[in-house]
């Protein structure tokens, strides 16, 4: 489904945003609650009265319940969660129905339980099979709990998607390396490797500046990476984009929906949809985008109409996250505009430093561009 679509097509791919986990690891800064488990019906509520505030029904391609912890849920919601989508969407033949997992929650009820509302993908948050390094990012789980849930997961549902970090505190290079052998080992459909990110507000953040945890540094984040990209290619896991390895077959497909910048529905708390070329950003805060949505029905916290010209730009860039890159043709007859037109010159002078590379059908970045991608980025910028 790499195809590039209009920024005013329908969208036909849906994300919800399930801000609900047991306990807020040390790290993480999305918008969620922990430990208040009585939100999650009224939070149903919400959301049913957000899906119902969409004009008709449509048909979807990819449908990505993330979060939080959606696997946090009971059975009796996760069945009322898919009544309120499915009276919204309607899945195409062969759609991507993914739903993100803590390890500690899998069950054979559980897998079932996520089976019978349509998810045939499992995106696990692993994040390493090391308990000290676990244990350092506050996760509830340890190396068995991941491998036991991973195949678990692989048996019911047979397409299971890892997500690993690194450059977490202390961490050495063969420590990552570990990770990566015992995850490779169990046979992944996808890989997903995130570099630690130290964000404000964060545990993790205030820690640091206490000086009680340090970040790795750049050499190493940057060997680290190479790790991740030399193991998974040699295991199979062609790497597709910046962060992600796949088998063949198995890349996300909501996420290259992102990448392309095509149009999607979002709901839940601090979720973005990008509809008819606006980007629109719900608030943050689980309770108060409740209350907007039950009084309102909507709590929109920002508004961001794209020109086409920005968003061709966007496109663009988050098109050279992938390894593909940018298909020129579908590109520019989606965005009304020639590459050339848009940023020629400085195309002309990525491609002179050896960052960016253009073949007869497709615009990307060259193995040593990738490394700077973000440098790049705002360059086009
Ligand atoms: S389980 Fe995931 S979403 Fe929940 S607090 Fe930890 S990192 Fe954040």
């Amino acid at each position: 489904m790499n195809v590039y679509y209009p920024s005013n097509a329908d969208p036909r791919s849906v994300y919800v945003h399930v801000p609900f986990c047991r306990h807020r690891c040390g790290y993480c800064n999305f918008a969620l609650v922990a430990g208040r488990d009585h939100l999650i019906d009224p939070f149903l509520d919400a959301l049913e009265a957000e899906a119902k505030s969409l004009p008709k029904t449509f048909e979807i391609d990819t449908l990505f319940l993330g979060g939080g912890t959606p696997s946090h849920l009971s059975e009796k919601q996760l069945a009322r969660l898919g009544e309120i989508l499915f009276s919204r969407f309607s899945l195409a033949h062969g759609a991507e129905v993914s739903a993100e997992c803590n390890p500690s929650d899998i069950s054979k009820s559980l897998l079932n339980s996520l089976v019978s509302i349509g998810v045939n993908r499992i995106s696990l948050g692993v994040q390493s099979f090391n308990s000290e390094k676990l244990n350092v990012l506050q996760r509830d789980h340890n190396g068995e709990v991941a491998k036991r849930a991973f195949s678990l997961a692989m048996e019911k549902i047979g397409n299971v998607s890892m997500d690993l970090i690194f450059a977490a505190p202390d961490e050495t290079v063969p420590q990552w390396e570990q990770d990566l052998e015992t995850a490779i080992a169990l046979k992944p459909s996808h890989l997903s490797t995130y570099e630690l990110t130290w964000e404000k507000g964060t545990t993790f953040w205030n820690r640091k500046q206490r000086g009680e945890l340090d970040s790795s540094n750049e050499n190493l984040r940057v060997d680290m990476y190479q790790a991740a990209i030399d193991r998974c290619e040699s295991a199979g896991l062609s790497q597709y984009e910046v962060s992600s390895f796949a088998s063949t077959g198995k890349r996300c497909q909501h996420n290259l929906q992102y990448w392309l910048c095509n149009s999607w529905f979002a709901f839940g708390p601090g979720a973005a949809s990008f509809t008819n070329g606006v980007r629109n950003t719900n608030h943050r805060s689980p309770t108060t985008w409740m209350k907007r949505i039950l009084a309102d029905g909507s709590a929109i916290d920002e508004a961001e109409p794209l020109s086409e010209r920005e968003h061709a730009i966007e496109r663009l860039i988050f098109g050279l996250r992938m390894v593909d890159g940018i298909e020129i043709a579908g590109f520019e007859e989606a965005s009304g505009a020639s590459l050339k037109s848009l940023v020629g010159r400085t195309i002309d002078e990525l491609i002179g430093r050896g960052l960016l590379e253009r073949t007869e059908t497709f615009l990307r970045l060259t193995p040593e561009g990738r490394m700077v991608a973000d440098a790049v980025a705002v360059e086009l910028l």
